[in-house]
């Protein structure tokens, strides 16, 4: 087959049996653009039962169909079931580009079904465009630790498959497209070849501390930081402010804050009303997580990158700086 030959766009929706997560969503509002520039149709793909009520959402993020999958081994999340689905579905239906959320499950899954239809899979893309010569999807992201954007092709197999992470495109939907395809299928996958067995299932215990993707106000700490007894002061700004404390990956890598507050092309991106970052440099693998209404930027460094990102800079000592902070706060507080 010609690559010409592959057409439409496929996302595949997480969902935990009752809603929909929010990457699938976020997917479909960024690929609708994409299939508007190509002429493909876009197509949502559920496996496993989803209540009705989440389609709604799902068309109102203009798809133009839904492919449900049922049968045996959708009972909880195993890789082997889920790869085999997307094999069997794009072999029989030969879509041009296959989306996935890049969460835990999605950047499991979803190389493997690259690799069983030998084509190739591309990770945290944070911009998709189009080449209309080629008819080749352009993934964007950070590279060489973050120095240049590279730009990724798949340009002879397909389907083009790419894993991008939650929070890297909004949540616009565009509404609802008019007559919407649905396509029933029934993959079963034979629980008794399942290789990875579930022996219990805890929920993940979600401190809300470390749920900082849509916190109002992030104060991010960075690599300037001395030591661990040096945080607290960031925590106490945080509280005063009503927001959250975040970090760069060294602070991560450092063993001073856990991998959940890292922000940035291989953390959580956030989405904030304001963000301050205290002795973050800006390496564009940390911009490229935040969005945020208002950026201030603190740094001892005037020449820092960071100055070029951030809506107001601050150049001083970042304790110092946070210190008088927490005073100015304080006495406005009346505290
Ligand atoms: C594939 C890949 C993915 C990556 N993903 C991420 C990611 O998701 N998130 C992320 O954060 N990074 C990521 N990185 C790392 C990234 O490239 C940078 O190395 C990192 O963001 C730098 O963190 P930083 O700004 O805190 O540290 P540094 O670059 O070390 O900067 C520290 C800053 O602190 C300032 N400073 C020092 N002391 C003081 C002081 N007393 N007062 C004020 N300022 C002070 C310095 O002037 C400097 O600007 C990734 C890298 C790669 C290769």
């Amino acid at each position: 087959m010609k690559k010409t030959d592959y057409k439409d766009m496929w996302v595949y929706i997480e969902h935990d049996g009752q809603t929909a997560a929010d990457v699938g969503l976020e997917l479909l509002c960024e690929v609708r653009k994409l299939c508007d520039t190509t002429g493909d149709r876009l197509f949502a793909v559920i496996l496993g039962n989803l209540p009705e009520t989440e389609t709604g959402k799902i068309i109102n993020c203009g798809a133009d169909g839904i492919i449900r999958v049922k049968g045996t081994g959708y009972g909880y999340f195993n890789t082997d079931a889920w790869s085999n689905a997307f094999t069997v579905l794009c072999r029989k239906y030969n879509p041009s580009a296959v989306f996935v959320g890049g969460t835990i499950n999605g950047r499991d899954f979803a190389p493997r079904f690259a690799v069983q239809l030998n084509t190739g899979c591309t990770s945290d893309a944070m911009e998709l465009g189009y080449d209309p010569e080629t008819g080749d999807i352009r993934f964007i992201e950070p590279a060489v630790g973050g120095k240049i954007m590279a730009v990724i092709t798949v340009p002879e197999l397909r389907p083009q498959i790419a894993t991008i992470r939650p929070g890297t495109f909004k949540y616009a939907p565009c509404g609802a497209r008019g007559e919407i395809s649905v396509i029933e299928e029934e993959i079963s996958f034979d629980p008794g070849a399942v290789r990875c067995r579930r022996l219990d299932y805890f929920p993940d215990e979600s401190d809300p501390e470390l749920d900082i993707a849509n916190a109002d106000c992030i104060v991010c700490v960075g690599n300037g930081l001395k030591d661990q007894e040096h945080l607290e002061r960031y925590r106490t700004l945080a509280k005063l402010l009503g927001g959250k404390i975040g970090c760069t990956r060294p602070l991560y890598e450092r063993g001073i804050l856990p991998y959940k507050l890292q922000i940035g092309q291989s953390g959580v991106m956030v989405k904030t009303k304001l963000y301050i970052s205290f002795g973050v440099s800006g390496a564009v693998n940390h911009t490229a997580g935040v969005d945020a209404d208002v950026f201030v930027a603190v740094d001892k460094n005037p020449d820092a990158q960071i100055f070029n990102f951030c809506d107001y800079g601050i150049v001083g000592d970042m304790d110092e700086i946070c210190d008088e902070m927490i005073a100015q706060l304080r006495a406005r507080k009346g505290q």
